[in-house]
């Protein structure tokens, strides 16, 4: 099967569904979902799609969530092919289940498999595979402020076969876990770590794939942040250019109200930061892509040219950036208002309080 054009009308797959007859009972989930944190409690099911080089996608399951046996030779294990996407589902305040912009993400996935020789699942599958955990799983979206359910499709290689190689059998699944509110409290402006030592990407590598190996590259210079007492860490390009956080893009707010994002081919491309600019363009701001060097964002909060600093992502949605720390330096960083008040015009179209006017949500439960 070559089914690669997103815009073809494929035939739905059949999804055999395999309950979960140890499947949390109403009381059991309510008590997670009343404080779920993030990234620790899972629904009870999991998509599970299997994909070989003679038979294409095929075996499409809803089962329960639980352990996947992989044989010790599994190429993902050794040579690191995996890729994945984070998205979110947001209960309505008519009960019903919506996510955002998921063509997005399917189609991210398919270029991130593009570059980690993995094959491309077709986008209506990737939302298909959302609309059945959902099905199941649709209990488990919350309905308290700022929750989420937050989906996270993943795909690797599985073939058991040492040689270097693309693997000539995969899996793709997508799990689900209930996600509490990104910042107990109110937003809180993060403190950055300048990572001088470190890249996470080069040219020509895997910057712009969403890939398991960019984040185990960045574990380390993420504990240097911790170390120095910084939440996050911004990395450079060989030529001092920000490129971004280790999971959240950067946007910086000039004083005309000119709004910039780093360009760069090894920038994982996020569709917060896309959707943010969108309602910027809206409100009448300027929004240039382009490269921004370290010298000119400290040049720019030195003369007061730059106003506000941000980083997004669907996790977290909008953080402002509160200091900029090194070995050398400790930037303190203007405060403004853009930042939260983009943040509240996103979150508000993603939960159904504001009116869709891009047509980017699609409901998942109906
Ligand atoms: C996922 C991710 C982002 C943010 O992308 P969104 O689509 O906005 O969630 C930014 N940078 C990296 C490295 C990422 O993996």
């Amino acid at each position: 099967m070559t089914l690669l054009d997103p815009d073809t009308d494929l035939a739905p797959l059949e999804f055999a569904v395999t309950r979960n007859l140890a499947a949390k009972n109403a009381a059991e989930r309510e008590e997670i979902l009343a404080n779920p944190g993030f990234g620790q409690k899972f629904t009870d099911h999991m998509v599970d799609i299997c994909w070989s080089i003679r038979g294409g996608w095929h075996r499409p399951r809803v089962q329960p969530y639980g352990p996947i046996a992989l044989d010790p030779a599994a190429a993902v294990l050794h040579y690191g092919q995996e890729i994945f996407e984070g998205i979110k589902a947001y209960r309505h305040a008519d009960g019903s289940v919506h996510t955002f912009r998921p063509d997005q993400n399917g189609r991210r996935l398919q270029r991130s498999a593009r570059r980690l020789a993995l094959p491309e699942l077709p986008v209506q599958y990737f939302i298909q595979s959302l609309r059945e955990l959902i099905a199941v799983d649709g209990s488990w979206v919350p309905s308290g402020d700022d929750q989420s359910l937050y989906l996270r499709p993943f795909m690797f290689a599985k073939e058991a076969f040492l040689g270097v190689r693309p693997a000539q059998k995969v899996g793709y699944y997508l799990i689900a876990s209930p996600a509490g509110a990104y910042f107990s409290g109110g937003v809180k402006p993060v403190t950055i770590w300048l990572s001088e030592d470190y890249a996470r990407a080069g040219k020509g590598g895997t910057g712009a794939a969403k890939t398991g190996g960019n984040y185990a590259a960045s574990l380390l210079p993420q504990s240097e942040a911790y170390e120095n007492g910084c939440d996050q860490v911004v990395f450079l390009d060989a030529d001092r250019n920000v490129e971004e956080l280790g999971g959240m893009n950067v946007v910086f707010v000039y004083k005309d109200g000119t709004i910039v994002t780093p360009q760069s081919p090894s920038i994982l491309e996020g569709i917060t930061r896309d959707s943010i600019l969108q309602l910027a363009k809206d409100r009448g701001h300027k929004v240039e892509a382009r490269e921004v060097s370290l010298q000119e964002w400290r040049d720019g909060v030195a003369s007061g040219d730059i106003v506000e600093v941000f980083a997004c992502g669907t996790a977290a949605v909008v953080t402002p950036i509160g200091a900029l720390k090194s070995a050398e330096f400790i930037d303190e960083q203007p405060i403004g208002e853009l930042a939260l008040s983009l943040r509240e015009e996103l979150t508000d179209i993603q939960y159904g309080r504001r009116e869709d006017k891009h047509g980017w949500l699609v409901r998942l439960d109906a």
